[in-house]
């Protein structure tokens, strides 16, 4: 015979994603996001000054559009 304990298992899934410069909610459904955006994870390293330090933030597509027409030098693209 044997006899089994029920064991509870907590699982994660996203259902928003706000974009870190203007709060901008985008929800998702069955873990797909409603509008595209950009995800930026950076691990710091050697010779910066955040050494160890995890960043992690995301924009809505409004906002990278702001944030790169500031950029000198144009994006990259290749469409
Ligand atoms: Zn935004």
């Amino acid at each position: 015979m044997r006899h089994y304990r029920t064991q509870k298992i907590e699982i994660k899934k996203l259902d928003e994603i706000i974009c870190n410069c203007c709060g901008k909610k985008i929800s998702v459904i069955n873990e797909v996001p409603q509008e595209d955006i950009v995800e930026v994870e950076k691990h710091w390293g050697y010779f910066s000054k955040k050494d160890g330090q995890k960043d992690a933030f995301d924009l809505c597509e409004d906002c990278y559009d702001r944030i790169v027409s500031g950029f000198s030098i144009p994006v990259t693209c290749d469409s």
